[in-house]
């Protein structure tokens, strides 16, 4: 009677090093058995293939190297790796709805002034490594097949102005390009995981692609690892990798939805305590991450004088006393005084 091999039993085998040909000629595969070989036969297919292109170059590459330098490491081991982690997190970014459309783009960092960047027209869900494009800071673009993303001037002059950048992340998540539309940074001292790992500011309104947007980028990042840009999105950087500068918007993301369902629960947010948002900005100096609020004392912290969610604030506590107007009018004065105020900034 023919045997049933389990997926178990496969990667037992391979474990061992031993060869799946040896295994019965009649046995019965199981369903994951089978796929348990595919798995197998296509891993070593993919290193047998990464093993033919050339490994990295022995000196750094920069803008001024020879075209015939530049080529070799476009087509290296080391390059297609990255130009893999640009797809990987490119699906990231698609999966979880930060990007619509073409929208998006991302680059890292691969020599003095040269970086691996995103092709335009391009779903960020459905790019292939052989889509990537290598792009110098002036946006001159001496490989790949595509056409680089019209926005990477901004990635590029944000590694300009700010050297620890090696990885550069842009998309359009909802909440946060929420917050982008209104001109608002997020309130502080309500979530440690954002006070230590990001760092935010706003830059105004310019047509994307241009260089004058760059430029009023580059303008933040020397204190601000994610900006958000204006009727736009949102661009982040990180000193670690790629990888980093995409965490940055999932946490700025689940920031900004935590902080709007705040806003609708009627009730004021707890916030953290000066001394306790002091002890995570020196988590945050420890681990190199900016932030303008380096240095300053515990009374300068946990301002948040600029937030006024819409709802909350309209409504008045229920023991606020009324003097001569009722609730209501009381409500009302202040919807219109906070209008007023906020027409005037
Ligand atoms: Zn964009």
């Amino acid at each position: 009677m023919p045997s049933v091999i389990t997926a178990k039993e496969i990667e037992e085998v391979i474990a061992k090093g031993g060869d799946l040909k040896s295994l019965p000629a009649d046995a019965i595969l199981t369903p994951s058995a089978k796929d348990a070989i595919r798995d197998h036969a296509n891993s070593r297919r993919s290193s047998a293939s990464a093993s033919t292109g050339s490994p990295a170059p022995a000196k750094p590459l920069n803008s001024k190297s020879p075209k015939s330098e530049l080529d070799a490491y476009f087509n290296s081991t080391a390059a297609r790796e990255l130009k893999e982690q640009l797809c990987d997190i490119g699906r990231r970014l698609w999966q979880r709805e930060y990007v619509d459309g073409n929208g998006g783009n991302i680059a890292i960092r691969v020599g003095e002034d040269i970086a691996l960047c995103t092709p335009t027209l391009v779903s960020k869900g459905f790019m292939k490594p052989e889509d990537m494009c290598l792009v110098d800071f002036e946006g001159n673009q001496p490989c790949g097949a595509k056409k680089r993303t019209s926005e990477i001037l901004m990635h590029m002059q944000i590694m300009k102005r700010q050297p620890k950048a090696v990885a550069t992340c842009h998309c359009h998540p909802p909440y946060s390009t929420g917050f982008a539309v209104a001109g608002l940074v997020p309130p502080t001292c309500m979530i440690p995981e954002y006070e230590v790992f990001s760092s935010v500011a706003v830059a105004p309104y310019r047509t994307p692609g241009t260089p004058e947007m760059g430029q009023l980028v580059a303008d933040l990042v020397d204190k601000h690892n994610t900006i958000l840009m204006a009727n736009h999105g949102v661009v982040s950087w990180s000193h670690n990798n790629l990888e980093d500068a995409y965490f940055k918007m999932e946490i700025l993301e689940a920031y900004c939805r935590t902080v709007l369902v705040t806003a609708q629960l009627g009730k004021p947010a707890q916030t953290m305590t000066s001394g306790q948002l002091q002890d995570l900005l020196k988590i945050k100096a420890s681990l190199g991450i900016p932030d303008p609020r380096h240095g300053l004392k515990e009374c300068e912290l946990c301002d948040n004088a600029e937030w006024r969610p819409g709802v909350a604030c309209a409504l008045p506590a229920k023991d606020t006393p009324t003097i001569g107007l009722d609730a209501d009018a009381e409500a009302m004065v202040k919807v219109i005084t906070d209008q007023l105020l906020a027409q005037m900034r």
